[in-house]
């Protein structure tokens, strides 16, 4: 419909003026960055003394330098500068190279990770570096829940809804979503991680609302969270 493309030209606008801020206010971190970085090295002195309390504050703020660009980076990942560029792909191809690209396997080795994929064969139009973008991010958020887990295990799951919509979901068995976040889970900036950036799935909520669909929580069977979009 009508107002559905509005909707859509107007997510897309929203991800290239967020990817464009934050293409530019990168520049003004990247020298702060370098200043930073020659103000530690003064500090430290030629003979490597141990952090003097004005280098430590110098620490503190390249440490929040960095959380800065970690949450630029998400944003300028999201809108890319092309914007909504949507081709079909066969899901399972598409599952497969985000999870090839989410270095999870080789970053985690002791993690048990299951792709399990429809039987019947699914094709999508969608957005496909947008599409992988989510799927990594609901990998590492599932993966970051089971942290500390013994028996880790992740699952990947594509299937066809009632509805004829391809739905993709992501499993974990960790300790769930908490009650007190569950409503604002997918706003930004919502975070509950010490190095959070809360980005993660008000970006993934953007990119699948801008391809038409919808994505969503529930409780997982085996205990933990399972994350849906179609
Ligand atoms: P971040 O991962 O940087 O915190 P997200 O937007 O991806 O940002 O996630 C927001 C919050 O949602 C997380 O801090 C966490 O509290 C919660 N969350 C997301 N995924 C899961 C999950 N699989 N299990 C438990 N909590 C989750």
């Amino acid at each position: 419909s009508r107002e559905h493309l509005a909707h859509v030209a107007r997510l897309s606008t929203m991800g290239e003026m967020a990817a464009g801020i934050a293409h530019e206010i990168n520049q003004p971190l990247a020298a702060l960055g370098t200043y930073l970085a020659v103000l530690r090295a003064r500090l430290a002195g030629p003979d490597d003394r141990p952090a003097s309390p004005a280098s430590e504050i110098v620490m503190r703020a390249e440490e929040q330098l960095s959380r800065c660009s970690a949450i630029m980076q998400k944003f300028r990942e999201f809108g890319g500068v092309e914007g909504f560029k949507p081709a079909s792909v066969r899901l399972c191809d598409l599952v497969d190279d985000a999870v090839a690209l989410s270095l999870v396997r080789e970053r985690d080795p002791g993690l048990r990770l299951s792709v399990v994929h429809s039987e019947e064969p699914i094709v999508v139009f969608v957005d496909i570096t947008q599409l992988k973008l989510v799927i990594i991010n609901l990998l590492q958020n599932a993966v970051d829940a089971s942290v500390a887990r013994p028996g880790r295990h992740v699952e990947i799951e594509t299937t066809v809804t009632d509805a004829s919509w391809a739905k993709v979901a992501v499993r974990d068995r960790g300790d769930g979503i908490p009650a007190s976040v569950r409503e604002r889970l997918f706003q930004p900036f919502m975070t509950t991680k010490p190095g959070g950036t809360g980005t993660g799935l008000a970006v993934c909520r953007m990119i699948v609302e801008a391809s038409g669909g919808r994505i969503w929580h529930e409780p997982s069977k085996g205990g933990g969270a399972c994350f849906g979009f179609s």
